[in-house]
């Protein structure tokens, strides 16, 4: 049986935060991606940050860790085979694995590229998915004591999953960059706005000193 733990943050007011820890059966295609597929494990009224994910969530992330090394539990006499995934947006992910931030030299979770070759795409997907470059969940937890040369690794992983089983999720991903894209175009068209007007000031003026 397939599960996934998810997370999203919810603002509630300007100064309010709700961190909300949900549970889903992948298997159970119909629900999965509903309302009704997805139950609440924790919510908690916080900013997304370690020390307080830690605190807060710190005997659901034990259980969900405990749960992922034996890979089954026990159903009265059923014994059912487990495996666990876990998702959340770029920035919880970053939190839960202890990684130092999104802006950091090492910010991918998946792999160490270095910021300044983040922007070279001329390799493929196994450049980045095997030695040296693929990060995995062993490294992390060791990096994570010490204090330089630790790839960005700054707090000992949260969740113990391989990094195979933890997804981000893509729907956040796609509004935030269709947010930023979207503040592009506004900001090109008022820039159009203004060139618009000055051209027609220009013209008018223009025409006024020509019929004086
Ligand atoms: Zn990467």
């Amino acid at each position: 049986m397939r599960i996934t733990f998810s997370d999203d943050g919810a603002q509630m007011s300007r100064n309010t935060n709700f961190v909300i820890l949900t549970v889903a059966l992948l298997d159970n295609k119909n629900d999965a991606m509903a309302a009704k597929g997805n139950h609440t494990l924790a919510v908690v009224k916080a900013s997304e940050n370690y020390e307080v994910l830690k605190e807060a969530c710190g005997n659901v992330f034990r259980k969900i860790n405990s749960l992922n090394r034996v890979k089954r539990f026990k159903v009265g006499e059923k014994t059912i085979n487990l495996e666990l995934f876990f998702g959340g947006d770029y920035k919880f992910l970053l939190t839960v694995m202890g990684v130092q931030n999104a802006t950091c030299n090492r910010s991918c979770v998946w792999c160490k590229m270095p910021r300044q070759n983040r922007w070279d795409i001329s390799y493929n997907l196994s450049h980045y998915n095997n030695e040296p470059l693929k990060r995995t969940l062993h490294e992390m937890m060791k990096m994570a004591g010490k204090g330089k040369n630790n790839y960005c690794c700054v707090n000992q992983p949260l969740i113990e999953i391989h990094l195979d089983h933890i997804i981000v999720d893509e729907l956040h991903l796609l509004l935030r960059v269709v947010d930023v894209l979207i503040d592009n175009l506004i900001k090109d068209v008022l820039e159009w706005d203004k060139r618009e007007d000055l051209r027609r000031i220009e013209t008018k003026s223009e025409g006024f000193i020509s019929t004086s």
